[in-house]
């Protein structure tokens, strides 16, 4: 069994997306989230996470308005 997570990977990838968008910059405190599919074996308490989950990294603090 592979012993990674399979968000684990995938962490650097969306680091950079959010940054190439300009939602953070490279440095700033961020937050990752990671968006478990409805059936993944992580949220059932079965196992590690089996599903291919999504991945997003936000900015720290309050959101800010335009
Ligand atoms: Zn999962």
């Amino acid at each position: 069994m592979n012993m990674i997570p399979n968000y684990i990977p995938k962490i650097p990838v969306a680091t950079e997306r959010a940054i190439q968008a300009g939602i953070i910059r490279r440095g700033q405190l961020a937050h990752v989230y990671v968006a478990h599919d409805d059936w993944c074996d992580l949220l059932a308490g079965k196992g590690p996470c089996n599903c291919n989950p999504d991945v997003q990294v936000r900015p720290d603090g309050p959101e800010k308005l335009n």
